[in-house]
């Protein structure tokens, strides 16, 4: 079985996304208040939404042109040092998807290492520094070893997303090494990261994607 997402998914997963941020704003916000400065939600929405007002537009692209422009949009919508490097992120992105028609689990793996690659880069955070790298890192690594594995792929897809969860999930016993959450006297630790809070939210969507078309296809 072999699952892909086109163009049309992509913009799915924006609107998605934009929906799950709609549900978690008291949340998220309350996350970024108690270690930061309280826009993280603010940031990730205003950037979701743009992406998902500029449908029309980004419907005209092919998938590498589709990610590039996101991460134009992402840039300039999101705001705050998550902007620059979700920004920075998807243009890396774009690149993997040079004379890509589909992406399946393989290409979505090269995605998710490229962006991996451009936030640590970027940003000079590393696995374990409580950010966004924390959930990104670990559904990484679960979804090349369990695709070397040759497991089936829903069994891959609910591994990295719990691989997404439980990595934000960890940021809560962390001290912050980036970021604004340097500057609390805890260094956070208590606090869940919100950057990797949203992130896991994007990982568990875009598992449920592949999810959800696998089974459209089974009927
Ligand atoms: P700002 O910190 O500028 O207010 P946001 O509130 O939108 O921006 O984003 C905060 C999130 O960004 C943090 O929770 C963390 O996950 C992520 N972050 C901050 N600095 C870095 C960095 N250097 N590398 C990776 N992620 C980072
Ligand atoms: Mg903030």
């Amino acid at each position: 079985m072999r699952t892909v997402l086109g163009k049309e998914d992509y913009l799915e997963y924006y609107n998605r996304v934009l929906e799950k941020l709609e549900h978690e704003k008291d949340f998220v916000t309350g996350l970024d208040a108690a270690t930061g400065d309280g826009d993280h939600w603010a940031n990730m929405y205003a950037g979701f939404k743009k992406l998902t007002d500029s449908s029309e537009e980004l419907k005209k692209e092919d998938l590498s042109g589709l990610m590039k422009r996101c991460g134009m949009l992402l840039m300039s919508g999101i705001g705050g040092s998550s902007g620059v490097l979700y920004g920075g992120a998807y243009i890396s992105a774009s690149k993997v998807l040079a004379d890509v028609s589909e992406i399946d689990l393989e290409t979505y793996y090269k995605m998710l290492e490229t962006m991996l690659q451009s936030i640590m880069s970027r940003g000079g955070a590393k696995p374990g520094h409580k950010t966004m790298i924390d959930a990104l890192d670990p559904a990484a690594r679960t979804l090349r070893k369990l695709l070397d594995e040759k497991k089936p792929e829903q069994e891959i897809l609910e591994e990295v997303k719990s691989a997404a969860r439980q990595g934000a999930e960890s940021t809560k016993t962390m001290q912050a090494v980036f970021g604004r959450a340097v500057y609390q006297a805890d260094k956070g630790e208590g606090h869940l990261d919100p950057g990797a809070v949203t992130m896991a939210y994007q990982i568990e969507i875009m598992a449920d994607m592949f999810i959800d078309k696998a089974n459209k296809i089974q009927k």
